[in-house]
């Protein structure tokens, strides 16, 4: 595994390029893992995408950093098991199919359709591999979730419990899709959870496409801003 391993310094620079978050849950951000995503609801076909968050098993290592499921040490120890292709490979394609299964379920609930019952079915199974191989604590929130062991699984383990959360402590009423233009005409179709009191939050991101004059260019300015963006 040594020979691909690439230096840990890097980990910073993919955790900036991921930039800000706009779901409001962490399985949402997981959900719009590619941008835009208005094309993909149907079967997460590849079109022409401005980013894909998963590329290769360091990406997931520092998704999960900038969410904030482990700290460095952790993604470290990861890191250097990101650079196993053999073992990093299948767990990238699961994360892909999960995120594209998790944005199927809950753009159904954004769209007022319900959720496919093999598509509930698949999230019911990652649920229960998540919590069967987690380690269950109290938090002031609920009971909640760790995956101690270095593991690249992680991601779309805390995704898959996140998912079942979020399913339940939020109505589908306050789930949202974002009707932003993107380029060449694809829509945003990026997820949030809309938590104002009244129901009036339309847009993934108020900056990027809320913006009035919603040029082609908006995507290059959110790609600037994002590479820009600090991790603390
Ligand atoms: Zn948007």
């Amino acid at each position: 595994m040594a020979e691909s391993t690439r230096p840990v310094r890097e980990l910073a620079a993919r955790v900036d390029a991921l930039g800000e978050s706009f779901g409001g849950a962490l399985c949402l951000d997981f959900a719009n893992s590619v941008e835009p995503r208005g094309d993909t609801a149907a079967d997460g076909a590849g079109t022409p995408r401005l980013r894909q968050d998963f590329n290769d098993g360091y990406d997931l290592v520092a998704w999960g950093l900038r969410q904030q499921l482990y700290g460095n040490e952790q993604a470290e120890r990861l890191w250097r098991l990101a650079g196993d292709r053999r073992r990093a490979d299948p767990v990238l394609r699961r994360t892909r199919v999960l995120s594209d299964l998790t944005y199927r379920i809950f753009g159904a609930l954004a769209d007022g359709r319900r959720p496919d019952a093999s598509d509930l079915g698949e999230l019911q199974q990652a649920y229960g591999e998540a919590v069967r191989t987690g380690t269950m604590s109290i938090t002031p929130t609920g009971p909640a979730f760790d995956w101690p062991e270095p593991d690249l699984r992680i991601v779309p383990r805390a995704a898959a419990v996140s998912a079942f959360d979020t399913l339940r402590a939020v109505g589908s009423s306050k789930i949202k899709i974002c009707p932003g233009a993107g380029r060449d005409g694809i829509p945003c179709g990026w997820l949030f959870i809309d938590s104002t009191k009244n129901g009036s939050r339309r847009w993934c991101s108020m900056s990027d496409c809320g913006n009035a004059s919603k040029s082609r260019r908006q995507n290059d300015r959110r790609r600037t801003r994002r590479s820009d963006h600090r991790f603390t």
